[in-house]
């Protein structure tokens, strides 16, 4: 690509994004070269959106040999969900298993499952191979019972590993006090194969790693516009055009300004972290098991302990920005309510941001239009998915695979709006009651 001046930053604590609250961005060296757009340029293929799904796209195109590629993240790497997430890395979509065997059959089911965990490992590799410092710790993921119900627990265990291949393994309530110190969980389900890491440093490195291959990132460039041209795609960025064959729409909760399919498929809900200042000596007398931690509520808490002696909480989901007050306040009573001893412990960082929700709770893949791709809708459950379905893009762009349609059932249907939203925060509602009156220790 032509016509392009790089200069580094670093990204300033403190900065006028809202991701700059997370720790994440707070802790980042941001050493990324940021690309300045000049002037019009051409592509084969156009990725927008430098989340976890563009990045994952335009990395396996790379390691398949195609670099004719452009990324253009509206802010900065990872400014989206994917940059602010909880770090989980497991397996499975937002949509239960239950759900997507009944709706695929077993056989298609366990293989669009298995995408997922194979992804889980595909991170670790790609971790490894292009040495990202992302503090990835493949510890295992803990699913504890909030409800003391260890049938329910045993038969997801059984319904895991004989629909899904997968071996949970079960721990006695003695066996998890141990490890977690708190009154509040029963038995529960480890995932070992599962991992957690720091996503904001993990999306600086894979981007870094497109760079040094020769796929330009450009950050603070939104895209406003996409027509056809002929049998192309022309882009506004910026201020320049980009001319591609291929556009693949990456932009999850994020997508305000572009009015293009994928838009009207999308529900932007909320959901918060906090992270908490560093405890005293007490943390891994707590929590003795460098696991990421969630529960059997619909509505869970969410996890793990970080550098440094902290912890990073999070939890809950609406369609409202409160202010940082309100949310460090929720999140504390919630942890208060697993950890009691940590009830003076004070939150350092609070940030919120936005999963983008299809109507099905599947990622959405395929061509509105032909060489218009979308590749969204991964929810709260994204980090292993986004790596699955990319590499599902990846292969169909460059090797014509057609896995891909395995997601046609996910096809893009409309959210209505505000409508959308105020069913979505009801339904939350009404789960979240549920859990409420189950709950054995009310
Ligand atoms: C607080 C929180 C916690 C979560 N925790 C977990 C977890 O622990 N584990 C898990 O598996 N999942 C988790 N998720 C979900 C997961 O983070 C998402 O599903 C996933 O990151 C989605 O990736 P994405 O690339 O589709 O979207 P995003 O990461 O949101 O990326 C979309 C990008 O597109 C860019 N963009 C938008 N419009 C334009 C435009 N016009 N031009 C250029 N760029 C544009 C945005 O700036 C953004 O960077 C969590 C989500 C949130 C919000």
């Amino acid at each position: 690509m032509e016509n392009i001046v790089s200069v580094s930053i670093k990204t300033a604590p403190g900065a006028q994004t809202a991701s700059a609250e997370s720790w994440y961005r707070a802790s980042a060296i941001n050493s990324l070269p940021v690309t300045t757009v000049r002037e019009n340029v051409q592509c084969r293929v156009c990725v927008v959106g430098g989340g976890f799904a563009g990045l994952a796209t335009a990395v396996g195109l790379q390691e398949r040999g195609f670099n004719d590629v452009l990324v253009v993240e509206a802010g900065e790497v990872g400014h989206g969900a994917s940059g602010r997430n909880g770090g989980f890395i497991f397996g499975g979509y937002s949509l239960s298993p239950q759900a997507l065997v009944k709706q695929q059959g077993e056989a298609r089911a366990r293989e669009m499952y298995q995408l997922t965990t194979a992804a889980v490992g595909l991170i670790e590799q790609r971790v490894k191979a292009y040495a990202i410092d992302c503090q990835h710790r493949a510890a295992g993921v803990m699913l504890a019972d909030w409800f003391n119900r260890p049938d329910l627990l045993q038969q997801k265990q059984r319904f895991m590993q004989q629909k899904l291949a997968t071996s949970w393994e079960f721990y006695p309530r003695s066996e998890l006090r141990r490890q977690l110190d708190s009154e509040r969980y029963y038995d529960g389900l480890l995932e070992r194969e599962a991992a957690h890491f720091n996503p904001l440093q993990y999306a600086q490195g894979l981007a870094a790693k497109l760079q040094r291959g020769g796929v330009e990132v450009w950050q603070n460039s939104p895209v406003t516009e996409i027509k056809a041209k002929g049998n192309k795609w022309q882009l506004a960025v910026a201020g320049v055009h980009v001319e591609t064959e291929i556009v693949v729409l990456a932009c999850g909760g994020y997508q305000k300004i572009l009015r293009a399919p994928p838009r009207s498929a999308i529900l932007p809900i909320a959901t918060y972290i906090m992270v908490t200042e560093a405890l005293p000596e007490s943390l891994p007398e707590l929590i003795s098991q460098p696991w990421a931690v969630y529960d059997t509520r619909f509505a869970f808490d969410y996890y793990r302990p970080l550098p440094g002696q902290r912890l990073l909480w999070g939890g809950r989901i609406s369609i409202r920005d409160p202010q940082p007050q309100i949310i460090e306040a929720m999140l504390r009573r919630d942890l208060a309510r697993v950890f009691p001893q940590l009830t003076e412990v004070k939150a350092d960082y609070v940030w919120s941001g936005l999963m983008g929700y299809s109507r099905q709770q599947m990622p959405m893949i395929g061509q509105s239009k032909p060489g218009l791709w979308h590749l969204t809708g991964f929810g709260g459950h994204g980090v292993a998915p986004t790596t699955a379905v990319g590499e599902l893009l990846a292969a169909a762009i460059s090797e014509g695979d057609q896995r891909y349609r395995w997601f046609d059932h996910y096809a893009l249907k409309p959210v209505f709006g505000h409508l959308g939203l105020l069913a979505a925060q009801l339904n939350y509602w009404q789960y979240a009651l549920r859990d409420w009156w189950r709950d054995p220790q009310k």
